[in-house]
């Protein structure tokens, strides 16, 4: 890794910016508006329990990343085989839902197998042409009224807030093409419960998952803190921090949310409208540090029921045992909802209400409850989202301005991608591209 000095500047220090520093020059500056690097990918301790901004496990596909993360940057982590949990019909079944329909009730897994009957067949092969429409028809279309129903439309709709009509299936490249006679055989038995790409995971093993974004930190001496990006001079090429100080640059690396970076630009007004239209929810994590009994060994628990406000209980504890002093667990539960429109403290008595009602926690104290609140959290797969984040990133890189990352590309992605998005384009810029 050499030092940059040939006027390349990065904004933001979550993974993404680490990795394209790390890949691009050791040396090459990063302005950071908190006081500490890893953006999304932070943990914080607070009276003796560490609690990440939003749950965050590492799970690895890329060869590369793996070597990198343990080899280069030499983390150490636990891995982890999966245990998750989808609270349904009252009852606890395993993850994932149609591959576990034996732990439904007779009624509900006869509905699931009933919807299964009435679709057409269809082999792997016709999964790309299934996912051209949208999300609520490629559910009904592949797995059935029934299995749709009673957890796919409805889960999606409470973590993306948004009606799956009106999603695209875009941001679902890493799920497997449905196996309708796999999802009939677990009717009788019970599955495989490694599926997927993540059925196993990685967690640090000592402070949490900001270990990861540290392991970067630490090699990269040119990173500046508390500088919050206020203005961007496209024609000059300065950006202005809040501070009153200004940096020029050649190249602008941006890892922000795309439709932030516009609106702190000069773009033209047509820009700022289009920007507008990408749409994003906000996630609360409400942390509930408790005494009792929670399930034995369940990292997470899905809840698709419209009745509960949250759409995923964490139970840090069980993966993390340094996550609390004593024996407390931590219940870190996830709430999105579309822009920001929850009022704060009468959402977390709901939620902590409805925790306690649940009948699946068996508690006997609540120590405190800690907050979090992710402003962008998941980018959303409209109809808008791919025309409008394309035009503008093309609009930006033709001003030397490279948009980046999760935010930056306004994708559904993960820790492994911000990694490879931070190599690919250091790579690529490296090459003259
Ligand atoms: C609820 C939730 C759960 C998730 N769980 C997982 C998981 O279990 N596993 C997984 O692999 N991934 C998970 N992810 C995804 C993961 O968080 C992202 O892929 C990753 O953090 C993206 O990194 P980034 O650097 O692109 O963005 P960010 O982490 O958002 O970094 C952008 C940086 O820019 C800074 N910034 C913003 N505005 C300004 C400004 N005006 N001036 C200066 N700096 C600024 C921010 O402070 C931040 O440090 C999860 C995401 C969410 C929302």
């Amino acid at each position: 890794m050499t030092d940059s000095t040939d006027g390349t500047v990065v904004l933001g220090a979550g993974l993404t910016g680490l990795s394209f520093a790390f890949h691009y020059g050791t040396g090459t500056p990063i302005y950071e508006r908190e006081s500490e690097p890893g953006g999304l990918v932070r943990s914080l301790l607070v009276r003796g329990c560490s609690f990440d901004l939003a749950p965050h496990l590492l799970h690895l596909r890329s060869e590369y990343v793996r070597k990198l993360v343990f080899e280069t940057l030499g983390l150490e982590a636990a891995q982890v085989e999966r245990k998750a949990r989808i609270y349904c019909d009252g009852r606890l079944i395993s993850y994932p839902f149609e591959l576990n329909l034996h732990g439904l009730s007779e009624q509900m897994r006869e509905d699931c197998l009933r919807g299964l009957d009435t679709i057409a067949p269809h082999g792997p092969e016709h999964d790309a042409e299934l996912r051209t429409g949208s999300y609520e028809d490629y559910a009904l279309n592949t797995f059935g009224a029934g299995i749709s129903r009673h957890y796919l439309l409805p889960y999606n709709r409470k973590i993306w807030d948004t009606p799956p009509r009106d999603m695209t299936c875009e941001w679902m490249r890493f799920l497997p093409a449905a196996d309708a006679g796999k999802i009939r055989r677990s009717a009788y038995a019970p599955s495989d419960e490694a599926f997927g790409y993540n059925s196993a995971f990685y967690y640090p093993r000592r402070r949490g998952i900001r270990e990861l974004p540290d392991a970067f930190a630490q090699r990269l001496p040119n990173i500046h803190f508390n500088k919050e990006v206020v203005r961007i001079q496209t024609t000059e090429r300065c950006v202005h921090f809040s501070d009153g100080t200004s940096v020029h640059y050649e190249k602008l690396i941006s890892t922000l949310p795309l439709n932030r970076l516009v609106a702190l630009s000069d773009l033209p007004q047509s820009a700022q409208r289009a920007a507008d239209l990408l749409e994003y929810t906000t996630v609360y994590t409400i942390n509930m540090v408790v005494r009792g009994a929670v399930p034995e060994g369940v990292h997470w628990i899905y809840f698709p029921d419209p009745e509960y406000t949250f759409y995923r209980i964490s139970l840090p504890k069980n993966f993390f045992p340094r996550a609390t002093p004593g024996d407390e667990q931590i219940l870190a539960v996830e709430v999105g909802c579309r822009r920001d429109g929850h009022d704060w403290s009468a959402l977390v008595s709901r939620v902590e209400r409805q925790v306690r009602d649940l009948g699946v926690f068996d508690l006997d104290g609540h120590c405190f409850t800690h907050c979090e609140k992710l402003p962008v959290a998941y980018c959303i797969y409209d109809k808008q989202r791919t025309p409008v984040s394309t035009a503008l990133l093309h609009q930006l890189a033709s001003l030397g301005i490279y948009s980046t990352g999760r935010y930056g590309t306004w994708e559904y992605s993960a820790m492994e991608d911000a990694i490879l998005h931070g190599k690919t384009l250091a790579e690529s810029l490296r090459a003259g591209g």
